[in-house]
């Protein structure tokens, strides 16, 4: 089954009868709606701001907002100045624009395995060739992973992890894994693309520092590291305004801007003056009820895969964000399951194969507890049991 017949399935999910796990997207009743219409409505009363609000604006990005951004990366242990951000139209066009710089056709991209299917996909238009990152002790030789790239005509460019919660595992890289991958990148010269777009959502367990903290206290100062860190408030605030950042050396974000510039010239003003106006005003009571509702949910989910999975199916179990990742028997095809469970139980989620950049493996699932009840979650995991208990 190929990916746009995935997409085909995934459509019957308008249905009101199908619980879906299949959406890795913020449940609407979380948006901060009021924060953000009081935003618009202050900015377009008020003849100044709105004349600002609705004309061009520079290609970094609102001044204010990034402002709010060096105030928040600082908090998380990486010192910088508004020079170390740019704004980009969600995290993925910080991916976009790293592909752009960094990847030549036949350059490595270190990928784990899996990995975000948007950052494949963002990567695929520069035409790389993937190699897997084995994190947590499992990464191969410098010498390895260069000589790899060199036979295929090209070199490392960068290597990609979401390190907190991942898309799709929902685990989380440790401490020496981060500094390990930091010797790594050292080793090869290549870049670490830190993709946080899940950080902020962590319902228990110890924070990790950013890769991009850790390369800062190791190289001297952000100026001199390789990180760069992309950040958003998809998840945290609402995904349509498209607001995230990239945050890095001011070398490495002169070189982004001049891709947005050509891209887009900038993202909308109005959206980063109201992100910016929103995240002052609600930012932590927002995420304090994220981690509340999603932290129920991810509970609910373990509890009922506990309950209601036959002994041979095993899951991850992530203290944050908004995804299990399921292994199933190595005959089960993740995809083949999904077909049946939509017709046979009326549940979905999204089949694993979809997110290796090499060494795919079919018997995975990804699911998401984002967007469901308790209720729901229990009723959808007691379906999937029975029909991996059928399937034997
Ligand atoms: N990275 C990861 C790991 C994601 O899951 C997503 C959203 N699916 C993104 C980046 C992109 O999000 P956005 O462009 O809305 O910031």
């Amino acid at each position: 089954m190929n990916a746009s017949e995935i997409r085909e399935l995934l459509k019957l999910l308008d249905q009101p009868d199908i619980i879906s796990f299949a959406g890795g997207i913020p449940d609407p009743a979380q948006f901060p709606t009021q924060a953000i219409r009081d935003a618009y409505a202050a900015i377009l009363s008020d003849p100044a701001k709105a004349a600002q609000a609705l004309q061009y604006s520079v290609s970094e990005g609102y001044l204010p907002l990034r402002g709010w951004i060096r105030r928040h990366m600082e908090a998380l242990g990486v010192p910088c100045t508004e020079a170390n951000i740019m704004i980009t139209a969600g995290s993925q066009q910080a991916l976009d624009f790293i592909g752009k710089l960094f990847l030549s056709a036949g350059d490595t991209a270190l990928v784990t395995a899996p990995t975000y299917l948007g950052a494949l996909q963002a990567f695929n238009a520069y035409e790389p060739r993937y190699d897997t990152l084995g994190l947590e002790g499992g990464n191969r030789t410098p010498e390895s992973y260069r000589e790899a790239a060199a036979a295929n005509g090209g070199r490392v460019g960068l290597a990609y992890l979401v390190a907190d919660f991942a898309n799709p595992s929902g685990e989380t890289v440790s401490l020496p894994a981060r500094q390990d991958l930091l010797t790594l990148a050292e080793a090869l010269d290549t870049i670490v693309v830190e993709d946080a777009a899940y950080q902020a959502l962590r319902y228990d367990g110890e924070a990790v520092p950013p890769l991009l903290a850790l390369d800062i206290a190791r190289s001297g100062g952000i100026e001199a590291s390789r990180t760069l860190y992309c950040g958003t408030f998809s998840k945290t605030l609402a995904p349509a305004l498209r607001v995230g950042w990239v945050c890095g050396a001011s070398a490495a974000i002169a070189k982004l801007v001049l891709a947005k510039q050509a891209a887009d010239l900038h993202c909308a003003t109005i959206n980063q003056m109201v992100m910016h106006q929103a995240a002052e005003a609600v930012y932590e009571s927002q995420v304090a009820s994220n981690r509340k509702v999603y932290k129920e949910r991810r509970d609910a989910m373990l509890a009922a895969l506990a309950r209601h999975m036959p002994e041979n199916v095993s899951w991850t179990r992530p203290e944050g964000g908004m995804f299990i990742w399921v292994t199933l028997p190595a005959g089960i095809d993740g995809a083949d399951l999904l077909a049946q469970a939509i017709k046979d139980c009326r549940i979905a989620f999204v089949p694993g194969g979809a997110f290796y950049g090499e060494g795919r493996q079919n018997n995975k699932l990804r699911l998401s507890f984002s967007l469901s009840t308790p209720a729901q979650i229990e009723e959808g995991m007691a379906r999937l049991g029975a029909l991996l208990r059928r399937l034997g």
